[in-house]
C-alpha cells in the first residue's frame, strides 16, 4: 500500500501546479477547512514584464504568485447596516491563509507563508454546510433538475437529497435551482412569442433594450393595430400598468 502523502506545510516544493493543487486538495480534505484563491498572478503575464535573456517563471507553475484564504477570511460587513442581516456572507475574519510562489532559480513552487489558525470551529460537520459541499453535480443534479421541473416540493426534495447524497443543500439552493430553470424555458417562451408575432403580424414593431451586461432592460411592443390607431389618434394615449406582478419584478406597462 502506498504511504499517503504528507500534509502540505510551509517550505513545501513542488514541480508542477498540479502536484501543488493535489497537495492542497489533499489538505482540505483531510483537515476540512475551506480555502478559496484571493488573489493570484499568472506566469504567462510576470514573464512578460521580465526583461530579454532573463529566467523565466516555468509555465508549468502556471501561478507566479497565489494567496489561498480560508472561507472565513475577510472582515465581515457591520450586522444591521443594509436591508438584509449578515445571511449570506461566510467573512469572519479568520486568518488563516497559504501563499505559494513561483522561485525561478529553484524551479520549483514555494508554500513561502502557511497559516492555519482558523478563529473557528473546522471539521467535517462544519464543512457540510459550506456552498462546494452543498452544491449538487453529476446524477444527483440532474435527478434534482428532473424533480424541480416535476414540481416536486422544495421541502420534500430537500429531504431526499438529505437522505441519498448526505449533503445539505439548503431550501434557497433549490429554490435557486428552480429559478434558472424556470428563467430559461421562460425567456424562450417570450422570444416565440415574439417571433409568432412577427411573423403574423408584419406591421408590428419590437423594441429590445439590452444593458451592458446583455441584460433586458425594457421590451416594447406595437402590434400593426396599436400603430394604426396611434396614428389616427396621436392625441390620445392611454396608459395601463401593472406593479411588478411578475416572477422578475418587472413593471408591465
Ligand atoms: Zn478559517
Amino acid at each position: 500500500m502506498a504511504a499517503a502523502p504528507s500534509l502540505l506545510k510551509l517550505g513545501d516544493e513542488f514541480l508542477t501546479w498540479a502536484e501543488f493543487k493535489a497537495a492542497l486538495d489533499n489538505y482540505q480534505e483531510t483537515t476540512h477547512a475551506e480555502l478559496s484563491k484571493i488573489s493570484s498572478k499568472k506566469v504567462e503575464t510576470e514573464n512578460r514584464k521580465l526583461p530579454e535573456g532573463v529566467q523565466k517563471f516555468p509555465c508549468a507553475h502556471v501561478y507566479r504568485a497565489v494567496k489561498f484564504g480560508c472561507i472565513h477570511y475577510g472582515k465581515p460587513r457591520p450586522s444591521g447596516s443594509g436591508i438584509r442581516p449578515n445571511q449570506s456572507t461566510f467573512k469572519m475574519g479568520c486568518p488563516a491563509e497559504i501563499y505559494v510562489s513561483s522561485d525561478r532559480k529553484k524551479g520549483k513552487l514555494v508554500v513561502t507563508s502557511f497559516n492555519d489558525n482558523h478563529n473557528h470551529e473546522v471539521g467535517e460537520e462544519v464543512r457540510k454546510y459550506y456552498p462546494s459541499q452543498r452544491r449538487l453535480e453529476g446524477e444527483l443534479l440532474e435527478e434534482a433538475c428532473k424533480l424541480t421541473k416535476l414540481r416536486v416540493d422544495v421541502r420534500v426534495l430537500k429531504d431526499h437529497v438529505h437522505k441519498t447524497s448526505g449533503k445539505l443543500t439548503t431550501s434557497k439552493d433549490l429554490h435557486n435551482l428552480r429559478a434558472s430553470l424556470q428563467q430559461g424555458t421562460e425567456a424562450d417562451a417570450v422570444i416565440r412569442a415574439l417571433e409568432d408575432i412577427l411573423h403574423n403580424d408584419k406591421g408590428a414593431k419590437i423594441a429590445v433594450v439590452l444593458d451592458q451586461d446583455q441584460t433586458l432592460e425594457a421590451l416594447y411592443l406595437q402590434t400593426s393595430a396599436m400603430v394604426s390607431s396611434f396614428s389616427s389618434f396621436p392625441e390620445i394615449l392611454f396608459m395601463d400598468a401593472t406593479y411588478k406582478t411578475n416572477n422578475l419584478n418587472i413593471d408591465v406597462t
